[in-house]
């Protein structure tokens, strides 16, 4: 079509409203930064099937022949450390460690979810209790970081708080991480795009999957699936436009939600309903490519690996 053309069937189309700042248009000339492969609520445990099915996702997200750069771990790596003795705990991060080893060759980038925090009420006094064992078999400097790739910046948030009795947790930013956040922030260039990542979702509509969140008529949602201080987050993501992206896991549910300019990203489970069968309510179990652009637009594509 040439141009004359193109203009005469422009003319055709029906009226489209100007932009009204709620949508953002993709830019034509954009250009991809990077790719990763989004891998989250693993679940990993020494039997067969999660050990069989993380290793074809790994395959699976490896074998695109427009390669992920690295993979991103949304957190939940292993099936649960909450209330387990040290060996069982063991057992899990080594069936982990082993299947990586065997099957992956991509660096991985983790961010720590609920099961992964050893809270056994008998291991209080242990070196490696809480987050510490966590960070340690993620590798990671610390509970919560950020850093740089292809021009964008990514923070990786510790959105996972245990309760004082150890036995539970609930889902927040702590004021010491705030203030880190904040610094964070406000040191990174203003046109540099900022990925967000939470292992529990700061803003996910997912908190209303179900009927047990509605206590006599109105809905409950607790912190364990949407963070406490969202409305701070929010406010303070206000501040900065080049706050692109908020990814998160936890609830092994699928979603996006576009508010004030940033995309929020549940993105499933690769564990679907925890390994008991391949689908959580509506979501299959799966992993994600992930698209960044130098413009601060992300595009997802959610893909099934059986
Ligand atoms: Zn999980």
């Amino acid at each position: 079509m040439n141009r004359r053309n193109l203009l005469k069937s422009a003319a055709l189309l029906p009226f489209l409203p100007a932009s009204d700042g709620l949508i953002t248009p993709a830019s034509a000339v954009r250009k991809r930064s990077i790719r990763f492969a989004y891998l989250g609520d693993t679940h990993i445990t020494p039997d067969s099937k999660p050990m069989e099915s993380v290793a074809k996702c790994f395959h699976h997200a490896q074998n695109h022949a427009d390669k992920p750069a690295f993979i991103l771990h949304g957190g939940d790596v292993i099936m649960d450390a909450l209330a387990k003795d040290r060996d069982d705990v063991q057992k899990q991060w080594d069936a982990w460690n082993g299947i990586v080893k065997a099957n992956n060759s991509l660096p991985i980038e983790y961010c720590i979810g609920n099961h992964d925090i050893w809270g056994f009420e008998n291991a209080k006094s242990e070196p490696m209790y809480g987050k510490k064992w966590a960070v340690d078999q993620m590798k990671i400097s610390g509970r919560y970081r950020s850093f740089d790739k292809n021009g964008w910046h990514f923070i990786i948030l510790d959105s996972v708080q245990p309760k004082p009795d150890g036995k539970w947790y609930t889902g927040y930013i702590d004021p010491e991480q705030m203030d880190w956040l904040k610094a964070d922030l406000a040191k990174t260039g203003s046109k540099t795009p900022i990925l967000v990542m939470s292992h529990i979702p700061i803003f996910s509509p997912t908190g209303f999957f179900s009927e047990t969140n509605v206590k006599e008529g109105n809905w409950t949602i607790p912190a364990a699936l949407v963070l406490s201080n969202t409305p701070e987050l929010i406010k303070l993501f206000y501040q900065y436009p080049n706050v692109k992206a908020a990814l998160s896991g936890h609830m092994h549910l699928l979603d996006r939600v576009d508010y004030n300019g940033v995309t929020y990203l549940c993105n499933g489970a690769v564990s679907g309903n925890w390994w008991k069968s391949d689908v959580y309510q509506q979501t299959k179990a799966g992993y994600a490519l992930i698209d960044l652009y130098d413009d601060g637009s992300i595009e997802r594509t959610y893909l099934s690996y059986m």
